[in-house]
């Protein structure tokens, strides 16, 4: 199995749409055809409160 709990996702956001991918390594280029790299967000999306939200629902 290629997948295992070495594999975890960063969160990037494109800087000219502002959609969000989430990705192990790096995000594909985003479909709006930007040349502006993304800005890696994964710390902040952790301690968004609506993704502790959901993962409370989880439980
Ligand atoms: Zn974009």
């Amino acid at each position: 199995m290629p997948t295992g709990p070495m594999l975890r996702l960063r969160f990037f956001v494109c800087q000219q749409c502002e959609t969000v991918f989430a990705d192990p390594e790096r995000p594909p280029p985003c479909s709006c055809g930007t040349d502006v790299p993304m800005r890696e967000i994964t710390g902040d999306v952790q301690t968004e409160p609506y993704f502790t939200e959901l993962r409370d629902v989880d439980t």
